[in-house]
């Protein structure tokens, strides 16, 4: 393993760090850098930046409009827009649809739904969940039934998917779907993708505990799906689900966002007073600190011997479910001390405040108002993409051999 990075990766991130110095919009900046919540404009706005740099798919193949970054570079691209306080690009159309349709999608769907994922034309959300069917995915139940009728063929769509992150912002959907219950559970889904506008969908947000809506609920009621729609072949859903899944794995450390909120949580630290000094010198403060630095310090390298080992761009094996408990961990640690930190101060958390409606805290400090907020809405992140425990069971049976 070498983890130096030579002279090309070295000018590679030059100029990535002025690209961004010159083009990262400052209020954007300061929206993540104080923890407040992102409007979909905001997210369009610098998605549309880096398509016009032609940088808003690092993942994609040069062919299809991305640019075909190794895994090194899509690492210091992390590293430096997390560093900067970008946002995040959001995945489900660039990280997750757009790999199943090169791999699996028909020429005519490539066409029309690729250059639509980089232009920002379309917003996807991942239609996977459903109640009672997370973990234990292959049990979903939401049906689409072959029609034929006067009007053509078509699929007629009927269920419920659950926690469907930001489906409030889409015109789009991916959805597995069972088109047939006379085989293995596995064996009867399919991949289809749905427009949001269709006549018979409808969506009720989910509140969060910490007021915000991040996530939905949404219903399928006798909704017509055209057969184009159809990703790959009918019963194969599985397959393609497994692949978008490898790809939503990716990057799933977040390493460099973690160091910039440790860098945010010792400033803070820095600067609440404390008998001795602040409260970064109380030293049973500064122990949970050190041992939180050091957990993350060794999750760098461990991140790092995965990018660079990744020299094919293969699919991320299971060090990736390491990667994801570790990593999310030490995300909900930061929050947790965040909290300690501002003490009372973290308590009335006020969401126009995070929302921008109001400039300043009602009570405590501005950096304080958004931290209990900020801290529940990171206990999603042991559950999404995969539970931890999950990620425990893929470790024990595929690395282990338990
Ligand atoms: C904020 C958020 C956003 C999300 N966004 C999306 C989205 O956009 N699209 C989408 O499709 N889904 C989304 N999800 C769903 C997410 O993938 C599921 O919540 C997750 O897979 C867990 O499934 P579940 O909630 O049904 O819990 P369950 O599967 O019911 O699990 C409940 C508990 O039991 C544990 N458990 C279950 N089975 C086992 C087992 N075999 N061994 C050990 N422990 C087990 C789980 O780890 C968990 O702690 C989102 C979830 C959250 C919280």
């Amino acid at each position: 393993m070498n983890l130096e990075y030579d002279a090309k990766e070295q000018q590679f991130r030059k100029q990535v760090r002025s690209f961004i110095e010159a083009n990262l919009p400052a209020d954007l900046r300061a929206k993540v850098l104080n923890h407040k919540r992102l409007t979909r404009e905001d997210y369009r706005k610098w998605h549309l930046i880096l398509y016009a740099q032609g940088w808003v798919a690092p993942n994609w193949p040069r062919e299809y409009g991305g640019a075909a970054w190794t895994p090194v570079q899509r690492h210091i691209w992390e590293e430096e827009t997390t560093r900067a306080g970008a946002p995040n690009v959001i995945s489900f159309g660039i990280n997750m649809l757009g790999p199943v349709l090169m791999e699996f999608g028909t020429k005519a769907q490539k066409d029309h739904y690729l250059p639509r994922i980089l232009n920002c034309e379309d917003w996807w959300c991942q239609g996977y969940s459903e109640p009672g069917s997370g973990s234990d995915l292959a049990s979903l139940k939401t049906s689409a039934e072959w029609i034929e009728d006067e009007s053509g063929a078509y699929y007629l769509v009927n269920g419920q998917k659950t926690w469907t992150t930001l489906a409030q912002h889409a015109n789009m959907i991916f959805c597995l779907v069972r088109t047939t219950t006379s085989m293995r559970k596995q064996e009867g889904i399919s991949f289809l993708l749905i427009n949001m506008k269709s006549q018979g969908v409808s969506l009720r947000p989910i509140i969060t505990l910490d007021e915000d809506h991040e996530i939905n609920e949404v219903f399928f009621d006798n909704v017509r799906v055209p057969v184009d729609n159809l990703v790959g072949e009918e019963n194969l859903g599985w397959t393609y689900a497994k692949y978008l899944l490898s790809h939503e794995r990716n990057n799933v450390a977040e390493v460099g966002r973690s160091k910039r909120e440790l860098r945010f949580l010792k400033h803070l630290a820095m600067t609440t007073p404390s008998q001795n000094g602040s409260l970064l010198d109380d030293p049973l403060f500064a122990r949970k600190v050190a041992l939180l630095e050091a957990e993350m310090m060794a999750l760098e390298i461990t991140n790092l011997r995965v990018v660079s080992s990744d020299h094919g761009n293969s699919e991320p094996g299971p060090e990736v479910s390491m990667l994801k408990i570790v990593g999310t961990e030490v995300q909900q640690r930061l929050t947790e001390l965040m909290v300690e930190t501002v003490g009372p101060y973290s308590l009335p958390f006020d969401v126009d405040f995070l929302e921008g409606r109001r400039e300043t805290a009602v009570t405590g400090h501005d950096a304080a108002a958004p931290l209990t907020a900020h801290y529940l809405n990171f206990r999603k992140a042991s559950i999404y993409g995969g539970s931890n425990e999950i990620q425990k069971n893929i470790i024990s049976r595929m690395i282990l051999g338990l």
